[in-house]
């Protein structure tokens, strides 16, 4: 705490990972001999930077950008950058960590990394956001590299970002390096799936979470929030595997929409006219929209939280209770505050964290650098069966991990057991640096 002082979700990240790690001490001596714990809390090496542009009405504006560079152990740096108003150091470095066993987790070979700006692209030109990008760049690509550091999307940044980047990249450094960012558009390098993977990936991990209790997503009622890249796609595999998604949100308030959230308008709204959440209602028939107030409060079977950190905090894991909810899968990163995920795990609900559940993004990133590498571009149907046998060796990995530690049923300590281990393995190996 002294050592990072103000970082509140940077300290609840670490201590939900530390909190499972008890019996790994024990049994494993030789981490505790080489001050592992003490090591893997320590970032590699933490950048922060001007970030000057001009906007529309020719002032001068400046954000603040960072690119916290944790754990390389198992391979490049790798992990997303977020644009979003409430981005500082704490925020970048619990996201990293979080990364570092999410990505031990997929079995592939990438490290973990993060980075963002509190840039705000809310209201923002799409000239105004290609300035801030070029800008945010110039300085960036000084730190990444194929072989280095690969950043990818998050909060506030999708296809438009990551397009004005990687152009600025390229004429830095007058190189077609397509390995040096993932999530790129189809004409420019990118994979099949990957804008779909987050989603679609969360939703394996929990079909497989199903399975395991004798059930499926046929007939179920589930609320998935936020309305951004994780929570669509989320949406369209819940609906492809026969469950029916009632409810989603934006950071203005929640639509319920009992017939099932028509996946086209909500595009339409999202992805295409960039409008807020009670568009939709307005132009859906049946469908109403909330201002403010919590959207899980809306009864249903699972929850799907795909929106930003702490969203569900007690109350809401109460509501979800007495509302028969048996099963709550991240797809967002920690959205589940530790009071809530407390409630939860003791009332019996099948509690799976976002580094297992949404690993699926970062592993078809990883399958965009095999690509990448070999100047191969798979087909949509080959690569989200990838996407599909990794989350089921996620979940797999997880339940037996969390079965070998005497924590049977525990995704939590699965997960971060698992994806700790991995990553301890390979520091040891590589000595002290
Ligand atoms: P987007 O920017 O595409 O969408 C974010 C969504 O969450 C929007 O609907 C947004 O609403 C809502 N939201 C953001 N902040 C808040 C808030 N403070 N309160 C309520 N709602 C909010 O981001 P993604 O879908 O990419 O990311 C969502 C989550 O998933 C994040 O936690 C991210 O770290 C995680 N994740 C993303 C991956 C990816 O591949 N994209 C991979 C793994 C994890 P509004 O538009 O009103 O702000």
């Amino acid at each position: 705490l002294q050592r990072n002082p103000g970082e509140s979700e940077f300290h609840q990240a670490v201590f939900e990972v530390l909190e499972s790690l008890g019996p790994v001490v024990t049994k494993r001596p030789d981490y505790v001999d080489a001050n592992i714990l003490r090591r893997i809390v320590e970032p590699e090496r933490q950048i922060i930077f001007r970030v000057p542009w001009i906007d529309d009405a020719g002032t001068v504006q400046i954000n603040r950008g960072f690119r916290v560079q944790f754990n390389s152990a198992l391979g490049p740096y790798k992990g997303g950058l977020r644009f979003h108003p409430s981005v500082y150091l704490g925020i970048i470095k619990f996201l990293g960590f979080e990364q570092i066993f999410k990505n031990s987790l997929t079995g592939l070979p990438i490290g973990g990394g993060k980075g963002g700006s509190d840039f705000d692209p809310k209201g923002k030109s799409d000239a105004e956001i290609m300035r801030f990008c070029q800008s945010f760049m110039t300085e960036l690509s000084s730190h990444i590299g194929q072989y280095t550091d690969v950043p990818a999307g998050d909060i506030g940044v999708g296809g438009r970002e990551l397009g004005f980047m990687f152009g600025q990249y390229k004429r830095l450094t007058n190189a077609y390096e397509s390995g040096v960012l993932t999530g790129k558009g189809l004409t420019w390098g990118g994979s099949q799936v990957r804008k779909e993977a987050t989603g679609y990936g969360t939703i394996y991990f929990l079909d497989e979470v199903l399975h395991a209790r004798g059930e499926g997503f046929e007939g179920k009622r589930v609320v998935v929030s936020g309305s951004g890249n994780v929570a669509i796609y989320a949406i369209e595999k819940v609906h492809q595997l026969g469950g029916t998604v009632i409810a989603c949100s934006d950071s203005s308030g929640y639509v319920v929409d009992e017939a099932g959230i028509d996946l086209a308008l909500l595009q339409d709204v999202k992805e295409v006219r960039r409008g807020r959440i009670a568009e939709y209602a307005e132009r859906r028939p049946g469908a109403s929209f909330r201002e403010g107030g919590s959207i899980w409060s809306v009864p249903c079977d699972i929850a799907v939280p795909c929106a930003t950190q702490n969203e569900l905090d007690e109350d809401d894991a109460v509501a979800l209770v007495r509302n028969g909810c048996t099963v709550v899968g991240e797809g967002a990163n920690m959205p589940t505050t530790q009071a809530a995920a407390r409630v939860l795990v003791s009332a019996g609900v099948a509690f799976a964290p976002g580094k297992a559940v949404n690993a699926g993004g970062v592993a078809t990133s990883a399958l965009e650098m095999q690509q990448n590498a070999s100047r191969d571009s798979w087909t949509f149907e080959h690569t989200d069966e990838r996407l599909h046998e990794i989350m089921k060796g996620i979940h797999d990995r997880c339940a037996e991990t969390a079965e070998e530690y005497g924590r049977p049923g525990d995704y939590v300590a699965g997960a971060n057991i698992a994806g700790f281990n991995r990553v301890a393995d390979a520091m040891l190996a590589l000595g002290v640096i």
